[in-house]
């Protein structure tokens, strides 16, 4: 087993280009490696027998958990009757047609159709370009440009790339391209003034949209994007009435909304979509993560009614619409998508992430909220985040060189607690599996506690 071990540490280093990795760092064997094994509820454990908590879901995508046998079961099945078939020209497969109903049954109201891809990326890029051709086909060429905010995350393509507003994903990549804006964030720690109330704050963020809508001509913007909470950029809640004040001013210039729900769908949030959870009345959705919880790889594009008809008018004048991937509801994934669906509504977890939600962030609030180093502790759902600060009471950030929240990732780590050391700032972010228990929510906070007290004091 050990010589095994050797083997894949050398064949990991000499082969492997790994996703978001410090690449030379990695093949020279200079930072921590990891191989897993296995998985059964919300542990993981590696090759060395190493078992942790993920309070991460993987990259909060393991929504019902490690180890689940009934989607195992389907995933076989699928693959033993019929491993592949297309969906191209009206093609489909007992599976993705099930899935569809499904999703669209769950969904928020006015949803027509479910388009399926495989990663929240290629989701994103098909939002973009049936944006596009939703304004061609109503004569509006001009109506192109859709802003995203910055701290946003909606994938890492090239145009997925230029609507995330993040720095990691877009210095050196010559990102973002024309026709992304960005617009401010609606990350009410960090807001400038310090004095604004949040239903203020909220109102300044749609006022620097309005403004950009403004500045560019509303006549060429056609769409904004957003995650109902922030991600990526942070796990940051939105501000008393955001939502309410961001939709007024698309309806006033006509701009469509999309919801990215890749890591809200299906009940993070304690709702079965975040746009439920914060009154979003999107024209489409982006579905990925959840949806299957990462057993196989799915995504999907949910199209409202209103833009299905001038999508489906455009087919009529233009013939079939010239966007497809080999991969589209696969049914192998869709299968796995099926019986993840059946099994959130059967363990109810969307409860449960109500209940031990509340219970996960009001131990963490409690535990940390003192803590000199904390300057924030938020979230919603199963989504919690701790920023750590210099300085709490001028809200000084500590010098990025010092890595204090990537330090205080690992020394959860080493008490057998996975968490994710956000980009830009030093905040500890938690998005577990929505099966946990209060046990492992107590657990995730302890460790929490003792890494920044070993971290900082
Ligand atoms: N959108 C959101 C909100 C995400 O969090 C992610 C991934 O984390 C994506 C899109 C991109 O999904 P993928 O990594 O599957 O391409």
């Amino acid at each position: 087993m050990t010589d095994r071990r050797n083997d894949l540490t050398a064949w990991d280093r000499n082969h492997f280009f790994h996703p978001s990795t410090a690449m030379g760092a990695h093949a020279r064997g200079e930072s921590p490696a990891r191989t897993i094994a296995s998985g059964e509820g919300v542990y993981i454990t590696d090759t060395a027998g190493r078992r942790s908590l993920d309070a991460f879901g993987g990259l909060y995508c393991v929504n019902v958990g490690y180890g689940r046998q009934k989607i195992a079961d389907a995933i076989a099945e699928q693959a033993r009757s019929l491993a592949y078939y297309h969906a191209y020209a009206g093609h489909s497969t007992e599976a993705s047609i099930t899935l569809a109903r499904m999703i669209i049954e769950r969904a928020p109201a006015n949803m027509s159709r479910v388009y399926f891809g495989l990663s929240g990326s290629d989701a994103n890029e098909t939002n973009i370009k049936l944006i596009w051709f939703y304004n061609n086909i109503l004569g509006r060429p001009e109506k192109k440009k859709i802003i995203s905010r910055w701290r946003g995350y909606h994938g890492s393509g090239i145009m997925t790339g230029s609507l995330t507003g993040l720095e990691a994903f877009q210095k050196n990549f010559d990102l973002p391209r024309s026709p992304i804006l960005h617009t401010e964030a609606p990350y009410y720690f960090r807001r400038a003034d310090r004095s604004m109330s949040e239903e203020a704050f909220s109102a300044h963020c749609a006022e620097k949209l309005e403004d950009l809508i403004l500045a560019e001509g509303a006549d060429t913007i056609a769409a904004f994007v957003g995650e109902p909470i922030l991600g990526t950029g942070g796990i940051v809640p939105p501000p008393q009435g955001y939502w309410r004040a961001i939709q007024a001013v698309l309806r006033k210039y006509d701009i469509l909304l999309v919801a990215d729900e890749v890591i809200t769908g299906f009940g993070r949030l304690g709702t079965m979509f975040g746009s439920d959870h914060y009154g979003i009345e999107p024209d489409l959705i982006t579905i990925a993560k959840g949806l299957t919880s990462a057993y196989a790889p799915l995504s999907g594009s949910i199209v409202s009614e209103k833009m299905w008809n001038v999508l489906v008018e455009g087919s009529d004048r233009l013939g079939p619409i010239g966007h497809g991937w080999t991969y589209s509801a696969h049914p192998i994934c869709a299968a796995a998508g099926i019986a993840n669906l059946e099994l959130i509504d059967e363990l109810a977890l969307v409860d449960n992430v109500r209940v031990t939600g509340a219970w996960f962030r009001a131990a963490l609030d409690q535990a940390l909220g003192d803590h000199i180093h904390v300057g924030d502790v938020r979230g919603e759902g199963l989504m919690a985040a701790v920023e750590l600060v210099e300085d709490r009471d001028d809200r000084r950030f500590f010098d990025p060189a010092r890595k204090v929240g990537p330090a205080v990732v690992a020394a959860m780590l080493e008490q057998g607690v996975i968490a994710r050391a956000m980009p830009q700032g030093d905040i500890i972010g938690f998005a577990p599996p929505l099966c946990l228990s209060r046990e492992e929510a107590d657990q995730i906070v302890a460790a929490t506690l003792h890494a920044i007290r070993q971290v900082l004091g």
